[in-house]
């Protein structure tokens, strides 16, 4: 997965962005022994009911406006933040706006994001290749489990997680 860095005044942060039941994170990309949640904001939103829209293969989604991580300037968005030339690898593209709101693609590969286990709710850690999560549904975003909760799926397991998704989406 792709370790993103930028650095607000006086330290460097290593992010990640990822999806998790259908929403859009900003994580921490390492897992600190001082954080109790490696989530740093939630980035989509329900946005402008709206159906124009161009197909595309790359996932988009409406970037909440209200979406912050503490490290913005005054007046600057977290949008903006992340938009800025100090991140090397560019996380969104702007394709849309409307009513305040801007809708962005997502410019990193599928593979390249960090993947939540749906079992055990824990989001992969960057740095080793080898503990990759499995994809375990490929549409319409994929899903994912750890290599623990992988080799313990039953089908009470994946009743559990359907369920789960289920409310998730009507909710
Ligand atoms: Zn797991």
């Amino acid at each position: 997965m792709t370790v993103h860095s930028f650095q607000p005044p006086r330290l460097t942060v290593k992010l990640s962005l990822g999806h998790k039941h259908r929403g859009w994170y900003l994580i921490f990309a390492y897992p600190y022994r001082t954080l109790d949640s490696r989530e740093i904001a939630r980035l989509d939103t329900s946005g402008p009911l709206k159906t124009r829209g161009v197909w595309s293969t790359r996932p988009r989604f409406w970037f909440d406006p209200h979406a912050c991580s503490g490290w913005e300037a005054d007046g600057e968005t977290l949008l903006d933040l992340l938009l800025s030339p100090a991140i090397l690898e560019p996380l969104f593209a702007v394709v849309d706006h409307e009513a305040g709101y801007s809708k962005v693609e997502v410019l990193v590969p599928e593979h390249k994001l960090a993947h939540f286990c749906e079992g055990c709710e824990r989001w992969e850690a960057a740095g080793d290749a080898a503990l990759r999560w499995f994809m375990v549904r490929s549409s319409p975003l994929p899903s994912y489990l750890c290599p623990a909760c992988h080799s313990h799926d039953w089908f009470g397991a994946r009743l559990q997680r359907s369920l789960k998704r289920t409310l998730s989406i009507c909710c």
